[in-house]
C-alpha cells in the first residue's frame, strides 16, 4: 500500500451537515427474512426497461435470468428468489412522482433454491476485459452508488485509456450507512473487485477514497490490503464536506480535474465506482452471482430499530420496516435515499431496486418542517454553497417561467441534485424540486421529439420507396415497349427482302423463257445477244441493289 501523501484540492461549495449516522452504524449486517412476495420492476436502473422472459404462472429459481436486456443501456434482472410468477402488471415503485411501472410479482415458496450456477468462473486472470465484461453484464450488475448506470458500460471506456481508477467510499449523505458497514464487514469483497476492475481496465493508479470521519471502514481497507499484500493501491482519506462523494467532486478532489460540462469521467481517463458496486463485481465473478440483494439502510426516529440490512431486490419496504422492529410512531415522512438527494414516497408498498440504498422513517426530529414559501430575495447563498459552480436562483426562474432553453445555457444538466442550494435558501424554495422537473420535462420534450422525428423518418423512407417502385415498373414498361417495336421493325425488313428476292426470281424465270428464233444464230448474232444479257443483268443487278437500299 503506498503510503505517501496525496495532494487533494478542494472543490467550491459544499456543506457541513450534522450526519445522524450513529443510530445506524454501530449494528452489524443483518439479513432479511424471506417476504412473500417479491415485485421487480422492470427498470432497475438509468436505460431502458428489460424485456419479461416469463409468464404468470411460471415456476422461476433464485438467479434465473426473468427479465432480458432491451437496448444498449439496460440490464438483465434475474429473480432473487424461487417461486411461482403471480403477476406482471403495474405496481407502484420507488419515484418522486409515485408513479407505477410494470413489475414482475414472485410469489417466493420459501425453498429459495439456486438455478445451477455453471458459470462460476474459477479463475479470473484466465479472461480477458471483453470476457469479464460480458459476464458482468449476464449478471445484471448495475452502479450501486446512485443512479445505477450498467456497470459493463463503464468497463468498455470510449477512450480505451484510462489512467485512474476511483473506487468511491465516501458516504456523505446524512443517515446513509450501508457502504460504511459494507467496508468494515466486507472488505475482502471491496478489494476482490478492485483487483477484477483493475485486471480489465489496466489503470496506472487505483485509489480508494474514503471520508476522514470513517475509521473502522478506513482501518479494514487497510488491514485487507496489507492482507493480500497489495501495496500500489492508494487509500486516501477525504475531509468530511458534503457532497465529497459525488463523482466529480471526488474526482476533482483526489486528481485536481474537472469533468467537462455535459462530459463523462472518461473524458478525462477516470473511471469512478462505489464500493457496493465493486462489492457485487466480485460476487458476480467469483460465485457467478446476479445482482439479487444490496445493503439498505433502514434509519430515522420513526422506525423501532434502525440499521443496515441485506435485502433482495424486489423486497417491499414494509417488509424492511417490520424487520426493524416496526415502526415508532406514526412516521412524518417515509424517504427513499437520503434527506438532502432522496424523495419522499406515499406507501410503504414500494419495492426495493437495485439502486435504492436508504429507508429513512423521519419524524420532525429528524427533519424539522421548513417554514412557508416565499419570495426569492437574491441573497446569493444558494450560489455560494453549490458544488457544480451553478447559479442556482438562475435556473430556479428560468424553470419557473419554463423557459427550459435558458434553463439549458445556465448548465441545467451539471446540477448533480445535491440539495445544498435548498438547505440553505431562506425563503424556503424546494429549489431541487424545480431542476428535476426540468429535467424530467426537457427529457420528456425530447422523447416526444424523437418519436417524432421517427415517425416522420419512417414516412419519408416510405414515400422514397414507393417513387422508386414506380419508377422501376415505368422503367420496365418502357423496356418492354421498346422491345415490341424492335421486333416489328425486324418483322418488316424481313419481309422486304423476302419480296425483292421474289422478283428477282420472278425476272429471272422470265428471262429464261425460250424463243423460236433464236436457233441457228451466226457467230455476230450470238456476241450481240450475250451483251444485251449481260446488260441486262448488270441492270437487274443494280435494281436488286437499289430496292435493297430503299426498304
Ligand atoms: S438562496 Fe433562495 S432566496 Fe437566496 S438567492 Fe437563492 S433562491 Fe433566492
Ligand atoms: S442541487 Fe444543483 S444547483 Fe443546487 S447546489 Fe446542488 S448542484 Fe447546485
Amino acid at each position: 500500500m503506498n503510503n505517501t501523501p496525496r495532494k487533494l484540492w478542494d472543490f467550491q461549495g459544499g456543506l457541513h451537515l450534522p450526519g445522524h449516522k450513529e443510530s445506524s452504524n454501530q449494528q452489524a449486517i443483518t439479513q432479511v427474512s424471506l417476504p412473500d412476495k417479491l415485485i421487480l420492476p422492470l427498470q432497475q436502473h438509468i436505460g431502458q426497461p428489460a424485456e419479461p422472459l416469463v409468464k404468470v404462472g411460471d415456476k422461476v429459481l433464485k438467479g434465473e435470468v426473468i427479465a432480458q436486456v432491451h437496448g444498449f443501456v439496460s440490464a438483465p434482472l434475474a429473480a432473487s428468489s424461487s417461486g411461482t410468477v403471480i403477476a406482471i402488471e403495474e405496481h407502484p415503485i420507488a419515484h418522486p412522482s409515485g408513479m407505477s411501472a410494470p413489475c414482475i410479482i414472485i410469489e417466493t415458496d420459501g425453498a429459495d433454491r439456486w438455478r445451477w450456477r455453471r458459470e462460476r468462473i474459477i479463475d479470473y486472470t484466465q479472461l480477458d476485459s471483453g470476457e469479464l465484461r460480458n459476464h458482468i453484464r449476464k449478471m445484471g450488475v448495475v452502479g450501486l452508488g446512485g443512479a445505477g448506470f450498467p456497470t459493463f458500460i463503464k468497463m468498455n471506456p470510449r477512450s480505451g485509456n484510462i489512467h485512474t481508477l476511483i473506487i468511491n467510499g465516501i458516504e456523505c449523505e446524512p443517515f446513509i450507512t450501508c457502504d460504511d458497514r459494507l467496508m468494515r464487514e466486507r472488505s475482502d469483497e471491496i478489494i476482490t473487485g478492485i483487483t477484477i476492475l483493475r485486471h480489465a481496465l489496466h489503470p496506472e493508479k487505483v485509489i480508494i477514497g474514503i471520508e476522514d470521519n470513517k475509521t473502522e471502514a478506513w482501518q479494514a481497507i487497510r488491514d485487507e490490503l496489507e492482507k493480500q499484500n497489495i501495496t500500489d493501491i492508494e487509500l486516501i482519506k477525504i475531509p468530511t464536506v458534503y457532497p465529497a462523494g459525488g463523482e466529480r467532486q471526488l474526482i476533482y478532489i483526489l486528481t485536481g480535474k474537472e469533468v467537462p460540462s455535459q462530459g463523462l469521467p472518461v473524458d478525462i481517463g477516470v473511471i469512478c465506482h462505489n464500493v457496493g458496486t465493486v462489492a457485487a463485481i466480485a460476487r458476480a465473478i467469483i460465485e457467478s452471482e446476479p445482482l439479487l440483494s444490496r445493503i439498505i439502510t433502514v434509519t430515522g426516529s420513526g422506525v423501532q430499530q434502525p440499521g443496515n440490512i441485506e435485502v433482495l431486490i424486489g423486497t417491499p419496504i414494509q417488509h424492511l420496516i417490520e424487520q426493524c422492529g416496526g415502526y415508532s410512531s406514526e412516521p412524518n415522512r417515509l424517504i427513499i435515499g437520503g434527506p438532502m438527494m432522496g424523495f419522499a414516497i406515499n406507501t410503504d408498498q414500494v419495492p426495493i431496486t437495485k439502486t435504492s440504498n436508504c429507508i429513512l422513517v423521519a419524524n420532525e426530529k429528524d427533519l424539522p418542517q421548513k417554514g412557508a414559501i416565499t419570495e426569492c430575495i437574491r441573497c446569493g447563498e444558494c450560489a455560494v454553497c453549490c458544488p457544480a459552480g451553478l447559479l442556482p436562483q438562475q435556473l430556479y426562474w428560468h424553470v419557473n417561467a419554463r423557459d427550459f432553453d435558458k434553463a439549458q445555457d445556465y448548465k441545467l444538466f451539471d446540477c448533480i441534485e445535491c440539495g445544498c442550494c435548498a438547505y440553505v435558501c431562506p425563503s424556503n424554495i424546494p429549489l431541487v424540486q424545480y431542476y428535476r422537473y426540468a429535467k424530467n420535462e426537457i427529457w420528456y420534450q425530447e422523447q416526444e421529439y424523437q418519436k417524432a422525428s421517427n415517425a416522420r423518418n419512417r414516412f419519408e423512407f416510405r414515400a422514397a420507396r414507393l417513387l422508386r417502385d414506380k419508377e422501376e415498373r415505368a422503367a420496365k414498361l418502357r423496356k418492354k415497349k421498346a422491345a415490341i417495336k424492335k421486333d416489328g421493325d425486324s418483322n418488316n425488313k424481313k419481309d422486304a427482302i423476302q419480296a425483292a428476292l421474289e422478283r428477282v426470281k420472278a425476272k429471272k424465270e422470265a428471262s429464261n423463257i425460250k424463243l423460236d428464233n433464236i436457233d441457228n444464230l451466226s457467230a455476230n448474232q450470238q456476241k450481240m445477244i450475250d451483251a444485251v444479257d449481260q446488260r441486262r443483268q448488270q441492270k437487274a443487278n443494280e435494281q436488286q441493289q437499289t430496292d435493297l437500299r430503299t426498304r
